[in-house]
């Protein structure tokens, strides 16, 4: 089990509050601890509290012995690439991910470009309460050194994985919003090497997050889906603040989500290896579900968390993975999210086709969803949940698969249901989706009731 040093991934806080510099500090002397030698590569998101936090985490490493190289401000993904590629022994990423700009964090990477497992975070924690850390002499300090060329080293890689011959051929007109977040510092470059007309707003590091919430969603991107229409681009590509999401917007202006963009990017992968695997979250479309099994391919369902269908991908050996947030993983590069390859791939596609972004998406069905939020004291959700776990399952129809991590996910033959306690809110939240508007509807009824009675008798 993970403790409460780490959350859905890595460490995540409120700077201030909740989270400090000898937290720092000593997040960096338990990974030390835990190595016992190598190098650590660390880099950071644009957060005003980023610079602090990464000094700290320095600090830390170099107590121990560990050398340290800093690669600056980076997107999540370039630090877990380059963690991979250069062989470090760990990477250390201080984000926030898309919390508020108050927040503050630490995401941990193995070697092999994947986050830490909840077992690895569980062994860190343990060395950070007992406070046993390593303690190296004077003349046995880890040394420090800068990394300048990780995203120039990203980028590279990235442009031998897709046919930018044929991308670069269209010249197409894209517009850019990394969100004043690192994808600052890639998205619009890795656009112009693929020779895209590139307009980029949002576009200074600024750790406030002016632009927009850094979350990327419809009620976000406004400025983004104006900006297309009146401009007449051919896609708009926007990030959250540690890029390690993305989200495309059709040349009509719709933001599309990330599950669909998954369908239309498997389909891609399987004209190469049919009878392949597809891995996502029980929370992505069951569009997914028939677009894969159509393409001759199976569909493996996950628990939520981007971690959880890293390490899925790589035991059944699959082509592809992601969440319906705006996680792709494609494990030819690493398992780590991918953003910026999903980019190319959906630029190579409508090279490829002669096709607009809007009408190769037309073609992946869009199925009705349903969110609710119902007021749970926060002191409740734990019972409740537990409770809900053998209760849920047993009221439903057509139940394919359980899934109990982090929240409580359910298959159905047509469909799934979601249910998770708010990290931040006294509320719980459900999310169902079905084939028609009336089972949707009446399947979300059902959960609602039983939620509702639990929290009651709870
Ligand atoms: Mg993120």
């Amino acid at each position: 089990m993970t403790g409460k040093l780490f959350g859905t991934t890595g460490v995540r806080k409120v700077y201030g509050e909740e989270f400090d510099l000898e937290m720092a500090l000593n997040l960096g002397r338990s990974l030390g601890t835990f190595l016992g030698k190598g190098t650590v590569v660390i880099a950071r998101d644009a957060r005003t509290t980023g610079l602090m936090v990464a000094d700290a985490l320095t600090a830390g490493v170099l107590s121990t012995g560990v050398n340290v190289v800093r690669a600056g401000i980076i997107p999540t993904p370039t630090l877990a690439f380059i963690t991979k590629h250069l062989g470090f022994d760990a990477g250390l990423m201080v984000t926030a991910s898309h919390n508020p700009p108050k927040y503050t964090g630490v995401k941990f990477w193995s070697r092999n470009s994947m986050g830490f497992t909840s077992t690895e975070e569980s062994r860190l924690e343990e060395i950070y309460n007992s406070n046993g850390f390593k303690v190296a002499n004077w003349d046995e300090l880890g040394k420090e050194s800068r990394l300048e060329s990780a995203v120039d080293e990203h980028i590279e890689t990235l442009l031998m994985r897709c046919d930018a011959g044929a991308i670069r051929s269209k010249e197409f007109r894209v517009i850019v919003d990394p969100g004043n977040g690192s994808a600052c510092v890639h998205t619009p470059y890795l656009m112009q090497r693929l020779n895209c007309h590139v307009v980029t707003i949002n576009g200074q590091l600024d750790g406030h997050f002016p632009g927009r919430q850094s979350e990327p969603d419809e009620e976000s991107l406004g400025d983004l889906i104006q900006m297309i229409q009146k401009t007449g681009a051919d896609l708009g590509i926007a990030h959250d603040g540690d890029a390690d999401r993305v989200v495309f917007v059709t040349e009509q202006g719709e933001v599309i989500r990330g599950d669909r963009t998954i369908a239309l990017l498997a389909q891609q992968a399987m004209m190469q290896a049919k009878d392949s695997r597809v891995v996502t979250t029980v929370d992505s479309s069951f569009a997914l579900d028939e677009t894969v099994v159509k393409a001759g391919g199976k569909m493996i369902r996950t628990p939520v968390g981007d971690i959880q269908v890293a390490m899925k991908v790589a035991e059944v050996n699959a082509v592809i993975g992601g969440e319906a947030c705006g996680v792709f993983i494609f494990p030819e590069v690493h398992l780590a999210p991918e953003p910026f390859l999903a980019a190319c791939r959906v630029l190579e596609l409508m090279a490829t086709t002669g096709k607009s972004f809007g009408e190769l998406i037309a073609a992946v069905p869009q199925y009705p969803l349903l969110k609710r939020k119902i007021d749970c004291p926060n002191e409740k959700k734990q019972p409740v949940m537990k409770a809900l776990i053998d209760l849920l399952p047993e009221r439903m129809t057509g139940v394919k698969q359980v899934l109990t991590v982090d929240g409580l996910g359910i298959t159905l033959e047509k469909g799934w249901v979601l249910v998770r306690p708010s990290g931040t809110e006294p509320v719980i939240r459900i999310t169902c989706e079905s084939q028609t508007k009336e089972s949707v509807e009446e399947i979300t009824r059902t959960v609602e009731a039983v939620v509702q009675s639990s929290i009651a008798s709870a």
